[in-house]
């Protein structure tokens, strides 16, 4: 019987390490829907390229940087 009670403290110490490395691990796993990087962009003032979520939208134009959103208005 000692063997059975063995067996049940190693898969509740295992449940446990394996709950804790899911804990540890699900925030870098919920990060990872961020990087889905969407179109590119044009900067409607000095022309870099940047990610559509990234880029500030003044009506149908593009601006890499407030600055430079600025600067065209
Ligand atoms: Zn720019």
């Amino acid at each position: 019987m000692f063997g059975i009670r063995a067996l049940f403290y190693l898969v509740g110490i295992g449940l446990v390490i394996w709950i804790l490395l899911r804990l540890t691990k699900a925030p870098r796993i919920r990060e990872k829907p961020l990087k889905k990087v969407g179109s590119m962009v044009r900067c409607a003032h000095c022309g870099t390229y940047v990610p559509q979520n990234e880029a500030l939208q003044v009506a149908d134009k593009y601006y890499c940087c407030t600055a430079h959103r600025d600067k065209d208005q």
